[in-house]
């Protein structure tokens, strides 16, 4: 029987925790890591801090933890930097650590005293593959942290500003998951477009480098900016690898809001972008925040009459939601929740019907998808234009390539029988 303590590690947010979470856990040799948290002397929480409601969160799954008063809790992840103190202090917690201090886990609960590292917001991590789905898509982290400061966002104070990754680092590890069979590549990070600036290297650069390295067949980006599509950028636009979608973060379509959320983009300029792509054949997504504070209903008018004016096929649509610390929580003009719910719907079902429409108006192109995963007998996968498509057949299909000729075009994606 093995004598070692017991961790488990709870994961709040998004994939980057999930990402850190896995380090933390490849990195405690001196322990066993457990599933089942209810029999764990060492719970980890790696936490989110992007909203008040997610500090919310982790408070109350840190009091449940101290109430079943069996195991000892540390503290990492970005609400170590704004909550880690005052848990420290108040004795909730018994270590505090940021997530440059993430491979030092095994000596830091081996000492087993209380501590509170934060550690450096600049570090580059050097583990750059983020997360494998399927047989077939990589994700690959190729910078962290982020030098905007949009008025409701705590995430370049947590994260840190924005540093890229080792170009030769990237194309290596790229190389190496192309050779093991991944064909689709999908490049993340705090903010992806950024990617190579301070280094005087560039994302286009980085995407001809990748493009050349054999298996590489498709490469998805995480979301841009509209200030970083640069001509370079857009002279890649014909390649067969770079997906057909691009998804460009506007967070909003009023120019007034997009000055009170402090935003660098303007609809003016955002406006011709998403014609020129899209006449180019691209699929466009976007981040919308709605319900920001100022948001009045002249101004949300506005900006439905301007969203109407952009060919977008995809949204990431959230209500807006307090951040303590950011600017936008201390401005006045504050959005009733229904209010903001009921516009949140009016966004999404505009969208969803533009993207009904562009299915049937491409209808006639065959759909290069690849397979992801299996539900009930289905097999579900995205194609080039980021749609989802169920397909229909007797053999398993997961991480296969195909090329779809005859599929049916209906409200909630495509289907084919195979
Ligand atoms: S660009 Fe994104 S990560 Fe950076 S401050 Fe704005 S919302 Fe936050």
């Amino acid at each position: 029987m093995s004598q070692k303590q017991k961790v488990y590690v709870k994961t709040f947010g998004c994939r980057t925790n999930v990402f850190d979470s896995q380090v933390m856990m490849s990195n405690l040799e001196d322990f066993d890591i457990t599933e089942n948290e209810s029999e764990a002397d060492i719970i980890i929480v790696n936490s989110c801090t992007v909203t008040n409601g997610a500090d919310v969160g982790v408070r109350g799954y840190i009091n449940g933890v101290e109430k079943a008063g069996k195991a000892q809790v540390y503290l990492t992840g970005c609400g170590a930097h704004t909550k880690g103190a005052s848990l420290f202090d108040n004795k909730k917690v018994f270590g505090v650590f940021g997530q440059s201090e993430k491979t030092k886990i095994n000596g830091l609960l081996k000492e087993k005293k209380r501590f509170y590292e934060l550690g450096d917001l600049n570090f580059v991590d050097d583990t750059i593959v983020e997360e494998f789905v399927g047989k077939s898509r990589a994700f690959i982290k190729i910078q962290e942290g982020c030098d905007f400061r949009c008025s409701y966002c705590i995430i370049p104070f947590v994260r840190g500003d924005s540093r890229s990754m080792d170009e030769a680092k990237i194309l290596e590890q790229v190389s190496t998951l192309a050779i093991n069979g991944f064909g689709e590549f999908i490049l993340t990070g705090t903010n992806v477009g950024s990617y190579g600036h301070k280094e005087d290297r560039s994302l286009a650069s980085l995407l001809k480098k990748m493009s050349q390295i054999r298996g590489v067949r498709r490469i998805r980006l995480g979301s841009l900016e509209p200030i970083q599509i640069s001509s370079e950028f857009e002279e890649l636009l014909d390649e067969p690898w770079l997906e057909k979608h691009l998804h460009i973060a506007l967070q909003h379509t009023s120019p007034t809001m997009l000055k009170h959320m402090n935003r660098r983009n303007k609809f003016s300029s955002d406006i011709a972008l998403f014609h020129r792509l899209s006449e180019r054949g691209f699929a466009l997504g976007t981040d919308f925040i709605v319900g920001h504070p100022g948001e009045t209903e002249a101004l949300w008018q506005e900006a439905m009459e301007n969203l109407k004016r952009l060919p977008l096929t995809h949204v990431h649509a959230f209500s807006y939601s307090k951040r303590d610390g950011t600017p936008s929580a201390t401005m006045k003009g504050e959005v009733n929740g229904a209010v903001a719910k009921a516009r949140l719907k009016e966004l999404t079902q505009l969208v969803e019907q533009n993207n009904f429409d562009f299915r049937n108006t491409h209808a006639n192109l065959p759909l290069d998808v690849l397979i992801e995963s299996e539900k009930e007998g289905q097999f579900h996968g995205l194609d080039q234009f980021f749609n989802k498509i169920i397909i229909d057949a007797d053999q398993d299909l997961v991480g296969n390539w195909l090329q779809v000729e005859q599929y049916k075009v209906l409200k909630g994606g495509n289907y084919a029988k195979f």
